[in-house]
């Protein structure tokens, strides 16, 4: 075990290995690049190059490439080799500062919502220098990965990670402020920090080759229910079998050796669905980690003969997978800002709780996508309305909050509570709340957990929505204290007057439940159903204004977001329509056919003759309706989209899960929920 610690971050070139090959001078003055204090001068970029080249060549990689998160889909690269020919026929390995740095790309095919024109099509990557390239190894040699973000010719954003690093500029300067004008002068900096947990499935690759339907749309388009389900959740904590057991070792093994903290693993609740989670660091590392993490679980789950399935909702009557996002604020002095302990933690809790009630619908559309529509709301998933766990005794505690508010219940749970046990040997103190496992975005004693965020999302994106939400009133709360004489008398009268206005949003009890609905409604919390109607709020007025105030994103760019992501939802949407009305000509009727002609019972051969009459007029109805959405504008389409075909979608698959359950295995060469989710 000693020997496989020891490859952690072998793979990354991480500071302590920069410091090795730099002199002194060189590596102090990136330190102040990293932290924004400096740019990086021509002399140094080209030696910290020279370096990075050294060390990886060592490491047999041939080619570098500018790995970046483009607006819709997760990650993209472009590689070039090292090579440069020198003399007649002869060539050396070239990287120059300025390879490192910036690379420009023709990239006007990328989905950027108008931004680009094909004619202006300068695009460049620039890397982010806090976080480290890394080595990606193939059969044949190794690929330097610089983590970039993409820039245009005119510095809009085309990509997640440059609102991100801009949103965490503006948390850090808010919180900073802040505190300094609470009397915490020694703090200078604040970073956001963030923890992803990683939900997946595993299915066997020889039955992906035959579902189509995951293939092009991540899903099963139909599938009827197996006789036996998810419902005493068997699979959560479950002996890990051995087969999965080599991948999730293999899997932290390769994580480990780009520095990716790989720390827990485990079944979740869903047959064949697994988690896996990182240590917490900063956002902008913890977010490009969790894109190494799902390019390598896919990568590594084809070498095991699985595919790794990251979409939401995957199967129908059983979980669908998220990506738990946890957020905290910490300072240069060490602190949590969200620890109880901080005695400044109930400012931030004002504002953060303030933040969401003001801003939730952003925090909506920021994880809202074709497949988590499918999730949310479904299966121990969050529904899609917005509120805020505390638990009872915080909450309790944050209607009269005081800025010297140090409770010791929520540090150190209930000493009057113990916990019911029946052996004598160990004794607990009860955690001062039970967690909530339906809250969208809850407090988890010295973070907050957004649970919303599906299995593929961005935590670039979602971060930075978080930091940008938080930034602006933080920066309210210091403007009305920069005018205040009294300082602890005015901050106790703002969290005051915010707790009491915007506590509508906290609510500890059942998100499922009906009551809660009516509930919401009652409080003027919307229910935001769908990604259609999600992304309308990047159009908002107030939203845009909010995220202009903390320089995050512009107008162009939030609307050029909405274009590009209502586009993706479109694109998503046909492709799952397209490939049911293919399926269902090129399998399911097929099926069907050869089955009928063997029956022996007119009764049942009349059944199954109705069921395939009502699919081949279901399917033309779907067919008519795509002829029809075909030439209307996009935003009428993705409303159709959202909502028709999805109607006539469940019909569908009623009937094929229908055809499913009756059409013997012999016919049906499809695999089965009983076959995806309980072989491996
Ligand atoms: P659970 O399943 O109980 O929610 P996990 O251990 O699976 O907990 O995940 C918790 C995640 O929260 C981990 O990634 C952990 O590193 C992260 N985390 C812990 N403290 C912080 C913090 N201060 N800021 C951000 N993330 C944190
Ligand atoms: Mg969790």
């Amino acid at each position: 075990m000693e020997n496989i610690m020891k490859i952690f971050g072998e793979n990354a070139f991480t500071e302590s290995n920069l410091k090795k090959r730099v002199p002194k001078k060189v590596f102090e003055e990136f330190k102040k690049v990293q932290k924004g204090e400096i740019e990086l001068t021509k002399e140094n970029a080209d030696l910290i190059a020279t370096a990075i080249k050294d060390w990886a060549t060592k490491r047999n990689a041939t080619h570098f490439c500018h790995w970046f998160q483009p607006l819709t889909e997760l990650t993209a690269e472009k590689h070039d080799s090292f090579i440069e020919p020198h003399g007649d026929k002869d060539f050396i390995y070239r990287f120059s500062g300025s390879n490192l740095i910036k690379g420009e790309s023709d990239a006007s095919s990328f989905p950027n919502g108008g931004l680009r024109s094909t004619f202006e099509a300068r695009g460049y990557t620039v890397w982010d220098t806090n976080s480290p390239p890394f080595i990606k190894e193939n059969e044949l040699g190794a690929t330097l990965y610089i983590p970039t973000s993409f820039i245009s010719y005119n510095g809009e954003a085309l990509d997640k990670k440059l609102p991100l690093l801009r949103s965490m500029d503006a948390v850090n300067k808010s919180a900073t402020r802040l505190l300094n004008l609470l009397g915490y002068t020694e703090v200078k900096n604040v970073i956001p920090t963030l923890g992803v947990e990683q939900e997946y499935f595993l299915i066997k690759k020889e039955h992906f080759d035959k579902r189509i339907d995951i293939m092009f749309t991540g899903r099963t388009l139909f599938g009827g229910k197996t006789p036996k389900n998810q419902e005493s959740s068997f699979h959560y904590y479950g002996k890990i079998k051995d087969k999965v057991l080599n991948f999730m070792a293999n899997l932290d093994y390769e994580l480990w050796k780009v520095g990716v903290s790989a720390k827990t693993r485990h079944n979740e609740v869903a047959p064949n669905q697994f988690e896996i989670a990182s240590i917490f660091d900063v956002a902008n590392l913890a977010a490009d980690q969790n894109h190494i993490v799902m390019e390598t679980l896919e990568k590594l789950a084809l070498k095991h003969g699985f595919v790794a399935l990251l979409h939401e909702k995957p199967f129908s009557y059983v979980n669908g997978s998220g990506k738990h996002n946890n957020w905290s604020l910490a300072t240069d002095t060490g602190e949590n800002l969200f620890d109880p302990k901080s005695p400044t933690f109930m400012v931030f809790l004002s504002a953060m709780v303030e933040a969401v009630d003001r801003y939730y619908p952003i925090l909506r559309s920021m994880i809202a996508s074709c497949s988590n529509d499918y999730r949310l709301g479904g299966h121990e998933a969050p529904p899609s309305i917005i509120s805020v766990f505390l638990g009872s005794h915080l909450t309790d505690k944050f209607k009269d909050a005081k800025l010297s508010l140090v409770d010791d219940k929520i540090v150190y749970g209930s000493k009057d509570k113990k916990i019911k046990k029946n052996v004598t040997m160990i004794n607990i103190n009860q955690d001062f709340d039970d967690r909530n496992r339906t809250s969208p975005f809850a407090f988890t004693g010295n973070k907050f957990e957004f649970r919303m965020p599906g299995s593929t999302s961005s935590p670039a994106n979602t971060s930075m929505v978080i930091n940008a939400i938080i930034s602006t009133v933080l920066n309210e709360y210091s403007d009305k204290l920069e005018s205040s004489k009294n300082i602890e008398k005015t901050i106790n009268s703002i969290i005051k007057e915010s707790n009491k206005k915007h506590s509508r949003i906290i609510f500890n009890g059942d998100g499922y439940s009906k009551l809660w609905h009516e509930e919401a409604e009652k409080r003027g919390l919307k229910n935001i159903s769908n990604t259609y109607e999600a992304l309308q709020f990047y159009l908002d007025k107030d939203i845009i204004k909010m995220f202009e105030s903390n320089n995050v994103l512009n107008k162009v760019e939030c609307h050029s977001r909405y274009k590009a992501f209502l586009n993706r939802y479109v694109d998503n949407r046909l492709t799952e329509c397209n490939t049911l009305i293919y399926m269902i000509d090129k399998y399911i009727l097929n099926f069907t056919y050869k089955y009928i002609p063997t029956i022996l019972f007119e009764e049942e051969q009349n059944e199954i003759k109705t069921y395939s009459n009502y699919l081949l007029h279901y399917k033309k109805e779907l067919a008519q309706l795509l002829q029809q959405i075909n030439e209307i504008d996009f935003e009428e389409k993705a409303r159709l989209l959202s909502k028709d075909s999805i109607i006539l979608e469940a019909k569908i698959r009623k009937v094929i899960d229908y055809l499913e359950s009756k059409i013997p295995a012999e016919y049906w060469t499809i695999p089965t929920y009983t076959e995806l989710l309980f072989t491996l």
